[in-house]
C-alpha cells in the first residue's frame, strides 16, 4: 500500500475558502490523482489554524487572522462528502495541552498529524512573525527546534510526526555547520518514549531547501529508536498529491523500510509498502511506483 495523509484540500492563503475547495469535485480531484499514482489510502489534514475553535488554544496574532471556519463542518463534510480518512495537521502549544487534547478528542479523528511551526511566538518557516528575526543563532534556534519536536512526540497529542526537520527549511542559509546529528539526538527520547509515526514527506522538494523531510541521517536515528514511517506529500493542489514519491521510496528502501502505517480511527497498523494498479488493484511487488 501507498498513503498520502498529510493533505491540504485548498491553498494557504486567507481567501481560499471552504466553498470553493471543501467541495466533493475538489476531493475527487485528489483522488484521481492519488489512483494515477497508485495511492490507495488518503486522507485529509487541514491547519488545525484556519478554525475558529483553535482561538480555545491559543491567540497567536496569525491564528487569530485565519480562524474564519468551522471545525465540525470540516469533519461532517470530510465524512459524509469525500471517502478520503479524516486528519487534522494540529500545532504543537507548549502549555496547552490539555486544551489541544480536548479539542482533538471531541472529534473522531482517524490520525492527527502534529507540527512544530512556532517556536514560542516565533515562526520557522515564514517571514511574518519570524523567530529568525529574534537575533538568536542557527545553532540556538535548531536545538530549541528539535528539542520542541521531542517534547511534540511526548506530549501523545499526535499520531504522526509531520515535517521532522522543517527547521532546515531556509538551508542552505540558517543550516549550522558541521554534523546535524547533535541536533537530531534532541528529539530521539521523545521519539522512542512516545512511539509517534515519523512522517516521511516530500514537500520540501518543492522548496527552496529541495530536500525530503526528514533527512536520511534523521530518518535513520528515528527508525533506529524503533518508529515506525507515515508517507505524505503535504500536497496543497492535486496535482502534488504523492508528488516525488519516486525518490521518498528510494530512501525508505536505502534505510530498508518496508512497511508504511495506515490509520484509522487513531488507531495504527502496518501495511507493506506498494502501489495499487489505476483501478484499484494492490499490486504484489514490494516498492511500487519508484521501486527499483
Ligand atoms: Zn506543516
Ligand atoms: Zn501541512
Amino acid at each position: 500500500m501507498l498513503t498520502d495523509y498529510h493533505l491540504h484540500l485548498r491553498p494557504d492563503e486567507r481567501d481560499a475558502s471552504t466553498a470553493e475547495y471543501h467541495s466533493q469535485a475538489n476531493a475527487q480531484r485528489y483522488r484521481e490523482r492519488a489512483q494515477q499514482r497508485g495511492i490507495a489510502e488518503l486522507g485529509v489534514s487541514e491547519h488545525i489554524y484556519r478554525f475558529t475553535q483553535a482561538l480555545e488554544i491559543w491567540r497567536h496574532p496569525f491564528w487569530e487572522r485565519f480562524a474564519a471556519d468551522d471545525l465540525d463542518e470540516y469533519c461532517r463534510f470530510v465524512r459524509e462528502e469525500t471517502d478520503l480518512r479524516l486528519g487534522i495537521e494540529a500545532d504543537f502549544v507548549p502549555g496547552a495541552e490539555d486544551r489541544t487534547a480536548n479539542l482533538l478528542e471531541a472529534r473522531d479523528f482517524d490520525y492527527v498529524v502534529g507540527s512544530v511551526h512556532f517556536l514560542r511566538d516565533g515562526a520557522v518557516d515564514m517571514d511574518d512573525y519570524s523567530v529568525w528575526d529574534s537575533g538568536r543563532s542557527a545553532e540556538e534556534i535548531w536545538r530549541r527546534y528539535f528539542q520542541t519536536v521531542g517534547e511534540s512526540a511526548r506530549s501523545g497529542l499526535f499520531d504522526i510526526l509531520a515535517h521532522p526537520d522543517l527547521v532546515k527549511y531556509w538551508s542552505p542559509a540558517r543550516r549550522p555547520e558541521g554534523d546535524l546529528r547533535r541536533f537530531y539526538e534532541l528529539a530521539m527520547d521523545g521519539i522512542a518514549e512516545s512511539g509517534i509515526a515519523v512522517e516521511v514527506s516530500t514537500a520540501g522538494l518543492r522548496k527552496d531547501v529541495n530536500e525530503i523531510y526528514p533527512a536520511p541521517a534523521f530518518l535513520a536515528m528515528a527508525l533506529e529508536a524503533g518508529a515506525p514511517v507515515a508517507l505524505s506529500s503535504d500536497a496543497h493542489r492535486p496535482q502534488d498529491v504523492g508528488a516525488d514519491y519516486a525518490r521518498a521510496l528510494e530512501l525508505l528502501e536505502d534505510l530498508g523500510v518496508g512497511e508504511l502505517c495506515v490509520f484509522e480511527g487513531r488507531a495504527r497498523r502496518l501495511e507493506p509498502i506498494g502501489a495499487s494498479s489505476p483501478d484499484g488493484e494492490q499490486a504484489t511487488s514490494a516498492g511500487g511506483e519508484g521501486g527499483r
